[in-house]
């Protein structure tokens, strides 16, 4: 089941630059910075009321971000459902004829079990599936 819109992802080009901004924007302080090797990416995550906004940095010039931002696409980047079974909803969206980015689950950011869907398959956007470890 999805439970509700656990954090938005953003694709940046300098994560502390683009700290200040989120920082003076949403009046609040980022909580947690984390490096995820496997992705490419280093993150920095704020709260916004019950969800989050993602900051995105590319560690790498092959991580799915720098490809993002050579677009010339920066900013809103992907959306992030909670679930409370990763496994059983891939299952479920799959027999949906949804395009998985990810067959299983893999450790995302701030201590998350991930998988992505791909935008072909959801009317052009990208979808992370997320549920707490
Ligand atoms: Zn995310």
């Amino acid at each position: 089941m999805i439970k509700k819109i656990e954090h938005l992802g953003i694709a940046v080009d300098d994560i502390n630059e683009s700290l200040k901004v989120y920082e003076n924007l949403l009046g609040t302080s980022c909580y947690k910075e984390e490096i995820v090797e496997s992705e490419g990416v280093k993150t920095a995550f704020l709260h916004v009321g019950e969800s989050k906004i993602e900051l995105l940095q590319a560690t790498n010039s092959t991580s799915a971000i720098a490809k993002f931002l050579k677009k010339g696409r920066k900013g809103f980047h992907h959306v992030a459902f909670e679930v409370d079974d990763i496994d059983a909803e891939l299952d479920r969206l799959k027999k949906l004829d949804f395009i998985l980015i990810h067959q299983t689950p893999k450790d995302g950011a701030d201590n998350k079990k991930i998988a992505f869907l791909h935008p072909k398959s959801t009317e052009g956007l990208l979808v992370e599936l997320c549920q707490e470890k």
